[in-house]
């Protein structure tokens, strides 16, 4: 038996692909099963300067996601000795990942798309893990999709209980238990799974204290999350709010530009004097590759801000995004930023430091499968990266059972 700690992207992965290869199941996930469409309940930020997002629920931080399916450092672990190709290749296969036809594309989106162009920039399509046949273009992709239109981890969950796997909500496992070098299981309150094999996915944030409480090696002091804030402004009616978010990305160097409605932004311009409601306002994101100098100090206690090249990089940014929403017809005096956030917290349990190649810890039997492990910052969307490792991972453990 295996038992898997967290139920994102990582942890979901690893227990549909042991219980398909017939190997029992625990999967222990610390928030509840919740509506889809209500996912947007459980976000759990931390009130750090640049505010690290997650959801504490049944499938994790996947629920919310905007869909977006990119790959991202390859080559990266591909120097620490994983070749992810074949497993990045499946995982693209299965969450079906896709330019989505032109009808998908916004008027606020498009409008973006052409300032861009005519300010010379080069304008990609986003690849998205979303299902157009159910895709009904409201904007709540990161709520949870009330459609079930973009793929997230439950879909994994639904398929590892369906091969016989044992999920519990609601349960935060608090220690994993070694004797000898080996591990024993884990144990929540009074409550103990014991096992030879368990996987921890309990994301960035909560995956290192669990390493530092066996006094394990880990990499705490170097969070990234790929900061961004969103710059928008106020165009009448424009219905941005309701379209598909980040369906297209505009490179630079140092930062990403894309298409994107944030809450935020309506009190900020309206706190400027302006009469917006949701539907006025159009937004570019700036997401840069953040320097990993963020901390977790402990369960609740994350700190993350900004360093001075952090704020160049946002800066610079911000600036082309102003540029843009001005061509596209945004009054340049109603233009307002939200506050600083990161949603791919990552690197604090890096492979290399805290996991070995075949992402196990020093402790035998014990592994990691989530974006702890990440040797580097993404500066993209690391979701598709994450599943590949999870998969990957589970071939090993896998082919352990087998031996
Ligand atoms: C708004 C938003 C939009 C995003 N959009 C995209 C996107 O479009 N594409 C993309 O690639 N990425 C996106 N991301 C990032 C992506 O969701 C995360 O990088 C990814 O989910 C991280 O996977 P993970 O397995 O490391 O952690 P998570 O998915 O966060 O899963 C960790 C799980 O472990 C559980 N857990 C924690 N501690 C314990 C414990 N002690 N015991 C038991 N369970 C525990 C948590 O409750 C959680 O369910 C987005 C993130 C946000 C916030």
């Amino acid at each position: 038996m295996v038992i898997v700690v967290g139920s994102g992207a990582g942890g979901a992965t690893v227990a549909r692909e042991l219980a398909e290869e017939g190997i029992r199941v625990t999967l222990i996930e610390k928030g509840p099963e919740v509506a889809e469409k209500d996912a947007f309940r459980c976000y759990a930020n931390t009130d750090s300067e640049v505010k690290v997002m997650r959801t504490i629920c049944l499938g994790g931080t996947t629920v919310v996601s905007a869909g977006n399916g990119v790959r991202c450092l390859e080559e990266e672990l591909n120097q620490k000795g994983v070749n992810l190709s074949r497993y990045l290749e499946e995982t693209e296969h299965e969450l079906g990942v896709t330019v989505l036809p032109d009808a998908f594309t916004g008027y606020g989106t498009g409008k973006i798309v052409a300032a861009a162009e005519a300010l010379g920039f080069v304008v990609e399509r986003m690849p998205k893990f979303i299902n157009t046949e159910k895709c009904r273009s409201d904007g709540r992709c990161t709520f949870g999709c009330p459609a079930g239109a973009k793929w997230s981890a439950l879909r994994f969950i639904e398929a590892a209980k369906d091969d016989g796997a044992r999920i519990i909500t609601g349960m935060q496992v608090e220690e994993v238990m070694v004797k000898g070098g080996e591990v024993m299981g884990v144990r929540s309150g009074d409550k103990v799974f014991t096992d030879d094999t368990v996987v921890l996915s309990a994301g960035a944030l909560e995956t290192p204290l669990l390493l530092r409480r066996l006094g394990l090696p880990e990499t705490s002091n170097s969070l990234f999350v790929d900061t961004f804030l969103t710059i928008g402004g106020v165009l009448k009616g424009i219905g941005f709010n309701e379209e598909i978010t980040m369906n297209a990305a505009i490179k630079f160097d140092d930062f990403m530009i894309y298409p994107h409605f944030s809450r935020h932004l309506v009190d900020a311009i309206a706190k400027k004097g302006f009469d917006v409601s949701p539907r006025d306002i159009l937004g570019l994101m700036v997401k840069i590759k953040d320097e990993a100098v963020g901390t977790v100090a402990g369960a609740d206690k994350v700190e993350k801000g900004i360093t001075n090249r952090d704020a160049m990089h946002l800066s610079e940014g911000a600036s082309v995004a102003g540029a843009i929403l001005t061509e596209a017809g945004v009054h340049p005096s109603s233009l307002v930023a939200t506050p600083l956030r990161g949603a791919h917290p990552g690197g604090t349990a890096r492979i290399g430091i805290a996991v070995d190649r075949y992402l196990e810890t020093e402790v035998s039997g014990l592994y990691v499968a989530d974006a702890s492990v990440l040797p580097a910052v993404p500066g993209a969307p690391p979701i598709l990266t994450i599943v590949a490792l999870a998969k990957y991972v589970s071939r090993i453990i896998a082919e352990a059972y087998r031996r």
